[in-house]
């Protein structure tokens, strides 16, 4: 055992507001944002230096839809998020998908959205501790370059995708799939510049790869597959030029505003997969940035479009699908996805596919559906997925909600995370207003309040 060394050290209150959010990404940003509207003081203590975490840190474009007729946002600031960045010339709709963005954009979004709201940012600040007390935390201990700071709150709300506020405060937690203990492949994604996306286009004759338009552009490929992107593939793995693992998963997307840039949802890791490892989040990058280098030479060898490209962005924050779910008042299983399970107190709806990378096709949207005894074809999240147990002040919205690792699989999409950030923000504010603790909150009142702001939930 190494040498332990214990500190003590006084640590002054510098900041208080009556909602305290951890983690500033695609939930985090939504819970702030609706509990600021609400009325509440606000603080959001985000690591990095801005809004969106997996939409912006780890690159990921576009939203995926929720598989219900029309898409419904079940969060009116994810409506809202869609339709001003359209505006803003870097967003785009796809059939009923209105969410193919430019990340690097998306950030500037968030940030004015919240400022407007009046959330006070804490940027580059992250918690080391929690302190409670009779159940309830009291103050979270954040480190900055400034030093140390307790930051006190009456509500915290947990967006870390991680749940590290809801670990450091006591909670339960399960992790992986339980069949083999593993998280969910990791990638780390990044984005090409200089492309001439329809000569790229061309070169694959068999519309493998399509191009039909500024922003609609996108092939997901295997190896030894049939199509000719893959038979291409194939080829530059025989010679060397490429890697397995460069092709076990492999998909690329358009960004709209930014007509000579490609987004790319690849590398993929499938062994050193732990998003709470700092030493699996080193290696990724460091393998992950090879593979970029790799692949870019690749597309300049075996496909037009390529004399000019270059690596404009790199994830700064490896792209986690799953690590932890935390323990929750209630906890969405597998079979009441399947069985399009519906809550009174529901505040998410989604039939997103069952995705587990790698798995195989053994859980998939199909399973959901042979198994369904509820006639209208999607589940709910009910309330008490988003109420810690074991702490009286603390919700939890995003990746990292109480359901069990399939479940997981499907809820983690962006258009989720946002509904369930908004959900907490609602919550967090009604159960101080309230003067009574997030479990005693009646969910069907978060669900009408979200409603009445403007949410859109498909008919039962
Ligand atoms: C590679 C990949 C591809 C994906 N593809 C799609 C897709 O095409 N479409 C789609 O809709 N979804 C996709 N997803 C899923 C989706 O993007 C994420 O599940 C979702 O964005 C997670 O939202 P979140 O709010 O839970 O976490 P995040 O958005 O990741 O936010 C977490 C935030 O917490 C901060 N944080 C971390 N630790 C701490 C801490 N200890 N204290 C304080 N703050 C902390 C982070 O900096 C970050 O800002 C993909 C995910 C990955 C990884």
């Amino acid at each position: 055992m190494s040498k332990q060394y214990d500190f003590h050290t006084q640590v002054s209150a510098d900041y208080r507001a009556q909602v305290v959010v951890c983690g500033g990404g695609t939930a985090g940003a939504v819970a702030a944002i609706a509990a600021a509207r609400e009325g509440a003081e606000v603080l959001i203590i985000e690591p990095f230096g801005k809004l969106g975490g997996s939409a912006t840190l780890s690159l990921v474009t576009p939203l995926m839809t929720v598989g219900i007729t029309d898409n419904p946002m079940n969060s009116s600031i994810s409506d809202e998020i869609n339709r001003r960045a359209i505006e803003g010339g870097f967003s785009a709709r796809q059939g009923v998908n209105p969410g193919y963005f430019d990340p690097q954009m998306m950030a500037f979004l968030l940030e004015e959205m919240a400022v407007e709201a009046g959330v006070k940012i804490l940027y580059y600040t992250t918690p080391i501790k929690v302190i409670k007390e009779d159940g309830r935390i009291t103050a979270i201990i954040v480190r900055d370059k400034a030093g140390l700071h307790a930051v006190e709150g009456d509500m915290f709300i947990d967006c870390t995708g991680d749940g590290d506020l809801s670990v450091m405060a006591g909670a339960e937690y399960t992790k992986g799939n339980p069949k083999t203990g593993k998280n969910q492949p990791i990638s780390l994604r990044y984005i090409l510049g200089g492309v001439d996306r329809k000569a790229f286009a061309e070169t694959v004759t068999d519309n493998s790869i399509s191009y039909d338009g500024p922003f609609s552009y996108s092939a997901c490929v295997k190896l030894d597959g049939e199509r000719e992107v893959e038979k291409i593939m194939t080829k530059a793995l025989k010679a060397g030029d490429l890697t397995v693992e460069d092709l076990s998963y492999w998909q690329v997307f358009g960004i709209p505003g930014r007509d000579d840039c490609l987004a790319f949802n690849c590398p993929e890791f499938f062994e050193h997969v732990d998003g709470t490892d700092p030493a699996h989040l080193t290696e990724t990058q460091i393998l992950g940035k090879k593979a970029i280098l790799r692949q870019l030479a690749f597309y300049k060898k075996y496909f037009k479009g390529f004399d000019n490209a270059y690596v404009s962005d790199v994830s700064a924050m490896v792209g986690i699908r799953e690590s932890r779910e935390i323990v929750t008042e209630q906890i969405m299983t597998f079979m009441e996805a399947a069985a399009y399970r519906k809550f009174d107190d529901s505040v998410a709806q989604t039939n997103y596919p069952i995705d587990v990378h790698g798995m195989g096709d053994e859980y998939t949207c199909e399973t959901v559906k042979s198994q369904a005894v509820n006639e209208k074809p999607f589940y709910e999240i009910p309330y008490g997925s988003l109420v810690v147990k074991g702490t009286d002040n603390l919700l939890v919205a995003g990746r990292c909600i109480g359901c069990d690792f399939l479940v997981q699989a499907s809820i983690r999409i962006q258009p989720t995370c946002r509904a369930t950030g908004e959900a907490a923000g609602i919550a967090a504010v009604m159960a101080l207003k309230k003067g009574c603790l997030p479990r005693e909150i009646d969910g069907r009142d978060v669900r009408a309040r979200m409603i009445e702001n403007g949410a859109v939930f498909a008919e039962k």
